[in-house]
């Protein structure tokens, strides 16, 4: 990987890492939070997820997933599946 790629990962790294932090204090402050009816079908959603992205509670990057930690994102009304299943 070269100095850029890295300096590009690390950043997308940041951004991601600032976006969850964001969203979770919104969640905490019940500014942004999804209902619980809400966050459980998405959680059935994922868990079976039709395009084969969850694992270990993440959606795998890896594979073209978003790389969240899913049990977090669930509860955060604004986020969406990068796949566009819920
Ligand atoms: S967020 Fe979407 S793509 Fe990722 S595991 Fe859940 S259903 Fe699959």
């Amino acid at each position: 990987m070269t100095d850029d790629e890295e300096r590009e990962a690390l950043g997308e790294t940041m951004r991601r890492f600032g976006r969850g932090v964001i969203g979770l204090a919104k969640a905490s402050f019940r500014l942004d939070r999804s209902t619980e009816t809400q966050a459980e079908a998405r959680m059935a959603i994922c868990k079976t997820c039709p395009s084969g992205l969850y694992k270990n509670g993440r959606c795998d990057r890896s594979q073209g997933g978003c790389g969240c930690f899913l049990s977090a994102k669930w509860r955060i009304a604004s986020e969406r599946c990068p796949k566009g299943h819920w």
